[in-house]
């Protein structure tokens, strides 16, 4: 059994949880929405931040992570994303005007604090022994993707922001060795018409999108909850879950594959 720690669940920071955020091993990240509350002092032993897209949810903890435990960090933190989403971060982020411009300020081991690694959609990339990630694009409002990741003949799907599913269960269904997938999940099913424009899913597009798959024995786990609407989504999503048996993910749990 392979396993994935969400480190924050939600499609929003507020009382209830962080914002998205996967713990792949002691040194690697998929997406930095909240890494400075879970991991606090463990958060320098981060390397590795595989971006899915720019939008805050998923990147604002790579700004409090590098300025909290500056002194701490001896290793240079890679952020590995599309070169459309780096482009924006290095851009609009960490510019000198909004946070500081950390790939060109070095640690006192000598290296920079921030580097940009641009990534390839549909490459095998090794990521510690006998492990692989590869991204795979998604329909969201800016460039985007989702990450399959494969370890000892086992692979979890992760979809990260989308509203289209159709390259999903292209992937899925290329894909023998899946056993589990990450949805995202994001406004009731009566706000569809914000769903489109913001390119999120609700429920009823999820389990719609998702019947192709129904029947393969694969495990769903569903995050990015808006939570504003957690309660009526937890609701929904158990009433139209159909032969699935959605587990909704919280800050903390184990995903399994
Ligand atoms: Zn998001
Ligand atoms: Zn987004």
């Amino acid at each position: 059994m392979c396993e994935v720690t969400t480190l924050g669940a939600y499609g929003s920071r507020s009382s209830k949880g962080g914002s998205s955020a996967f713990l792949l091993d002691s040194s690697r990240v998929i997406d930095a929405g909240h890494l400075l509350d879970p991991l606090q002092e463990q958060s320098c032993q981060i390397e590795e931040v595989w971006l899915t897209h720019s939008h805050l949810d998923h990147i604002v903890d790579i700004a409090y992570i590098l300025d909290n435990y500056f002194q701490q960090r001896t290793k240079t933190l890679r952020l590995r994303g599309l070169p459309q989403t780096l482009h924006t971060l290095r851009q609009h982020f960490f510019n000198h005007e909004i946070w500081p411009d950390f790939s060109t300020i070095p640690l006192a081991s000598g290296v920079m604090a921030l580097s940009y690694e641009p990534i390839e959609l549909h490459q095998c990339y090794t990521i510690g022994e006998g492990r692989t990630i590869e991204a795979y694009p998604t329909d969201h409002t800016v460039p985007s993707c989702g990450y399959i990741l494969t370890h000892a003949n086992r692979t979890l799907l992760l979809t990260a922001d989308t509203y289209a599913l159709a390259s999903t269960l292209a992937m899925c269904e290329a894909n023998p060795t899946l056993t589990a997938l990450v949805v995202e999940c994001s406004f009731p099913s009566a706000m569809e018409a914000l769903a489109f424009a913001s390119k999120h899913l609700t429920p009823k597009l999820l389990f719609e999108g998702l019947r192709p798959l129904e029947g393969r024995g694969l495990t769903l786990y569903i995050n990015h909850l808006k939570p504003a609407y957690e309660s009526q989504l937890r609701q929904e999503i158990a009433q139209m879950a159909g032969g699935w048996s959605p587990i909704v993910l919280h800050d903390g749990d184990c995903i399994v594959f």
